[in-house]
């Protein structure tokens, strides 16, 4: 369906991070600090931001139930609460332009559900996100961002955040 599919090396320009990307991004790793702790799952956090900088929605792991993803509780709240008046097109072409900010790499499988955050956020109609950290392979195998651009995602990784976003899930990680 996408002609780039046949182009995987493309547009370094269309992937490239803009200034607003590292305010957004920071954004999102303070969520992830409101986590309820757990000893088996990354603490995240999420912002879904709207290409005119307006914030559409926010998430961060367990914050609803012990089950949640971060940017699962993003996507479900952008559904769930559109702005007064909008259309279901407005809403969607809101979202086609619109840009989810993780502290996380997107899980493209988990433990706890069927859908993964990759999934959700392809079937939402996104087509940019920015990461801090790639996903360890400690509870399941990473390689969202990878599966993302596959189906025409761009993804654009801010490595300067990943320490930061690393260290709110450092007692996952030691030892
Ligand atoms: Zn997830």
């Amino acid at each position: 369906m996408r002609s780039d599919r046949d182009h995987p090396e493309r547009p370094v320009a269309e992937a490239a991070q803009t200034e607003a990307d590292f305010p957004w991004l920071a954004a999102a790793i303070d969520l992830s600090r409101q986590c309820p702790p757990s000893a088996s799952a990354f603490s995240v956090g999420a912002v879904l931001v709207a290409a005119d900088g307006s914030v559409i929605a926010t998430g961060y792991s367990r914050e609803r139930d012990p089950h949640d993803h971060a940017e699962e509780v993003a996507l479900a709240r952008a559904a769930a609460a559109p702005p007064d008046g909008e259309t279901p097109g407005e809403a969607a072409r809101r979202l086609a332009k619109a840009t989810i900010y993780s502290s996380l790499e997107p899980c493209l499988r988990r433990l706890s559900r069927p859908r993964s955050c990759c999934e959700l956020i392809v079937a939402a109609g996104i087509r940019r996100v920015v990461l801090a950290w790639l996903e360890p392979p400690l509870f399941v195998p990473g390689g969202g961002a990878r599966w993302l651009r596959e189906q025409g995602v761009t993804v654009a990784e801010l490595p300067e955040l990943a320490a930061e976003a690393r260290a709110v899930n450092a007692h996952l990680l030691a030892g």
